[in-house]
């Protein structure tokens, strides 16, 4: 019946999706290669698919969460007859090229496919904290909506199946680069008798989280400025940002630290110097990361 969820991968992420919804009341299919991971899951009332063919057919809502979607194609191909106007929803983790390829394989076999980027881990997956988001068919989510909201906050972002792992993939990136700073900074910190790992760090968390809040302004002014190329009133001058950027290098130096990540941000404020330009602004720095003109 319609409250029948497979999920199909049952790694760190898919054993956290499938306790949930058993969790919330939902019939559960699981399916994994490595069968003993089910055990756990079947021992609490989850009923065990033979094959990822059963697990199709066992679910109206079919959840894939696996290594990469070489792997979902994979594990689906023998799956592929059964798919026909079943609601499929792959949570796992790739690129908006591969997932528009996924996609149009998925809707060839008649799925309704929707693709999925979780933010969360396992320890937040399916807590008040995780929100995913999903694109591509959205037929699938509001009919699914009761047994997705399990699992998090949906956030549907349009038809085009890329959109999902697109936004996913931006907010990691961003993650990546603030954990490197995290990193750099501790780095900084023990360079000092009196530094110390925590110590760095319970300054930097509400700094870095005071920081977080100018971003919205700055996206506005970046959409505003390429909307109608209106000029941005948070600018400032680059001969006080690269001075601030040699400072930060010069610091690292004294602190026997890598300047790598810094060397970055001096080149980028040197090249917008040797383009002519005299200010910053967030619109820029965007411009200069796709790649466009900044003249
Ligand atoms: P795990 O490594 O814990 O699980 C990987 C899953 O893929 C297992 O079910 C594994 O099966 C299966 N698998 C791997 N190779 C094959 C294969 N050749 N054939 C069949 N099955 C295979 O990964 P996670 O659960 O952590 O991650 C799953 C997805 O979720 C990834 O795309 C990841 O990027 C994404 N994700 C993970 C997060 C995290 O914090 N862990 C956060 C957000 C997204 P088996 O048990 O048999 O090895």
């Amino acid at each position: 019946g319609e409250g029948r969820v497979s999920v199909i991968g049952l790694g760190e992420m898919g054993r956290v999706l499938a306790s949930s919804l058993l969790d919330a009341g939902w019939e559960v299919t699981v399916w994994n290669r490595t069968a003993a991971r089910a055990d756990a899951l079947v021992e609490r009332g989850a009923v065990r698919a033979g094959s990822a063919a059963e697990a199709v057919r066992g679910g109206a809502l079919v959840l894939v969460c696996l290594l990469d979607y070489g792997t979902v194609r994979d594990v689906l191909e023998p799956a592929a007859g059964e798919l026909e106007g079943r609601a499929l929803v792959n949570l796992t983790n790739g690129t908006p090229g591969q997932a528009a390829e996924f996609a149009a394989w998925a809707a060839g076999r008649g799925a309704k496919y929707l693709d999925g980027g979780m933010m969360a881990i396992p320890s937040t997956l399916a807590t008040e904290e995780a929100f995913i988001f999903y694109s591509g068919d959205e037929s699938v989510l509001t009919g699914h909506r009761a047994a997705l909201e399990v699992l998090g906050t949906p956030h549907y972002l349009g038809r085009d199946t890329g959109l999902a792992p697109l936004y996913d993939l931006a907010l990691l990136t961003a993650m990546d680069m603030m954990f490197a700073g995290f990193h750099h900074a501790v780095a900084m910190a023990l360079s000092r008798e009196g530094g110390s790992a925590a110590g760095v760090t319970g300054h930097l968390v509400p700094w870095l989280t005071n920081m977080a809040r100018v971003l919205p302004a700055f996206a506005g002014e970046v959409d505003a400025h390429r909307a109608t190329g209106a000029a941005p009133a948070l600018s400032q001058g680059l001969d006080v940002q690269r001075a601030g950027a040699l400072n930060l290098i010069a610091a690292a130096r004294e602190a026997g630290v890598s300047t790598d990540l810094l060397e970055r941000s001096r080149a980028q404020l040197d090249a917008l110097l040797a383009a002519g330009r005299t200010d910053w602004d967030s619109p820029l720095s965007v411009r200069q990361v796709r790649g466009e003109p900044l003249v």
